[in-house]
């Protein structure tokens, strides 16, 4: 099989739990409100930060659902699982638009469940029991921008 190409320059050290529950979190922020996955992460043991574009602020109950939807996710145990597929198959599943186009045709997609399909190359739990509980510790919205601060525990 083809190697597959470095996806992005992804930090090895990364917390699994804590880059799972961002999977999660871009899986429930596109659901939740239509905007685009993170395009700026910072994701640490203790503590993480996700930046989402959004056209207005969300409102506090958003917020809220979004707390309780990813608590509920991780509550149903889904398996994370690892499949190899050429970009065209994953195409019509996943969402590629932040992959540069020079990536290698065999992609390595995480899925958790069936709540999230994304190509990563980093390190998960294998399934979301593992994570703990999600909380959002600070919001702050500014120029089309939400900046989300979480925290597992
Ligand atoms: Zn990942």
């Amino acid at each position: 099989m083809e190697q597959p190409n470095l996806l992005n320059e992804h930090n090895k050290q990364e917390y699994p739990p804590m880059h799972t529950a961002e999977h999660i979190l871009n899986a429930t922020m596109v659901r939740t409100f239509g905007c685009p996955r993170s395009k700026n992460a910072h994701i640490e043991r203790k503590k993480s930060k996700c930046d989402y574009e959004l056209t207005t602020a969300p409102t506090e109950e958003q917020l809220q659902e979004v707390e309780a939807k990813m608590n509920e996710v991780i509550a149903r145990h889904l398996p994370v699982s690892i499949e190899f597929m050429t970009r065209e198959e994953a195409a019509r599943s996943v969402d590629l638009s932040k992959l540069p186009e020079e990536v290698s045709k065999t992609l390595r997609i995480v899925k958790i469940g069936d709540y999230d399909a994304c190509a990563c190359i980093g390190t998960h739990v294998s399934n979301t029991a593992e994570i703990g509980t999600f909380r959002i510790t600070t919001h702050s919205y500014a120029d089309g921008i939400l900046r989300l601060r979480f925290k597992l525990a």
